[in-house]
């Protein structure tokens, strides 16, 4: 069936990215809730109509380490792009207290599953890994979502935005600095996601802003220092290693899902009993609390101006 805006209720806004707003809705044919994202392409019909086709094979990509996808429809010149609902939220505003080790290894190992799925039964590279895009829900289920599916929506998606947050490999801010896309392999993905693992352990982005001068010391930091590493104290020996082997500046070197699958870090975390519902629960009350003081003090400040 295609799901289009007359059978869905609006309800909250559930946040902003670069491209667009996402909101809960209610499906009301089926009573489920969903994510609603919009996406304002300045694109004719048919382009639209492209990109709507090329979204469709996201149907087949059904994983439990992957976000559901519900269909997608265009009015206008904008996307809508209907979603699983997770009630949780995304992992970078879960993460600010630093998640502990044996909640990162669970995490970790659903990130990898779903890249490993993507890459083998689709076909496809995510070119976006990072926490933002990792999606988590009450039950505990870590989830990916935003990978590339349409060439179409990828190009029209400006291609600019090497932000002061780049989860971008060394190789492919070189290639994209020369304007050469074709450098990106799937190996361009497990730098992404060893960059996550440390953001996610620290609780902050492993490059932070305030070091250095502007974007473009920040960027040559990523491509021609040292990767980054997890601290050397407070973290397991396996933990270090993984990051390790994602981290390489020669993409080659980097090491394959399967390799990181079978790597002591997830293998072990195969044999803990982690309770992640409670971390979750914990982790959204302390991420609504900060959010709510955020409010008040804004507040506050605009009432000292008034
Ligand atoms: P970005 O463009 O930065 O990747 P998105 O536009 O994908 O961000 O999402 C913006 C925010 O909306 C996310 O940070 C997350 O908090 C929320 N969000 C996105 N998808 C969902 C979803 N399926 N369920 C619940 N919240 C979501």
């Amino acid at each position: 069936f295609a799901i289009n805006m007359t059978q869905l209720q609006l309800e909250e806004e559930l946040g902003r990215g670069n491209y667009g707003t996402v909101k809960k809705v209610l499906h009301k044919p089926t009573k489920v809730y969903m994510a609603m994202k919009e996406i304002r392409l300045e694109l004719d019909d048919a382009k639209l109509n492209g990109i709507i086709m090329e979204l469709d094979i996201l149907h087949r990509a059904a994983a439990p380490e992957i976000v559901d996808f519900y269909g997608a429809f265009f009015i206008e010149s904008c996307v809508y792009y209907c979603m699983e609902y997770m009630d949780a939220g995304s992992l970078d505003k879960l993460e600010q207290d630093g998640i502990p080790e044996p909640v990162l290894g669970r995490i970790v190992g659903s990130m990898v599953r779903g890249l490993k799925f993507l890459k083998d039964d689709m076909q496809i590279i995510h070119r976006d890994v990072k926490p933002t895009n990792v999606l988590v829900n009450k039950k505990g289920e870590v989830k990916l979502c935003d990978f590339g599916v349409s060439g179409q929506l990828e190009r029209s998606l400006a291609k600019t935005n090497i932000g002061c947050q780049s989860y971008m490999a060394p190789e492919r801010i070189k290639g994209e600095s020369q304007n050469n896309l074709g450098t990106y392999t799937v190996s361009s993905d497990v730098w992404s996601l060893g960059l996550s693992v440390i953001e996610m352990a620290l609780g902050h982005y492993p490059y932070p802003p305030e070091t250095y001068a502007n974007v473009f010391a920040q960027l040559t930091a990523i491509v021609h220092g040292d990767p980054p590493e997890l601290p050397e104290e407070g973290y397991s020996d396996e933990a270090k290693d993984f990051v390790a082997r994602c981290l390489h500046r020669v993409p080659e070197m980097r090491a394959t899902y399967a390799e990181l699958l079978d790597h002591p870090f997830l293998v072990r975390d195969r044999t803990l009993e982690v309770d992640m519902v409670g971390w979750v629960a914990k982790a959204v009350e302390s991420r609504d609390t900060r959010q709510r003081k955020q409010i008040e003090e804004a507040k506050h400040l605009q009432s000292l101006s008034d």
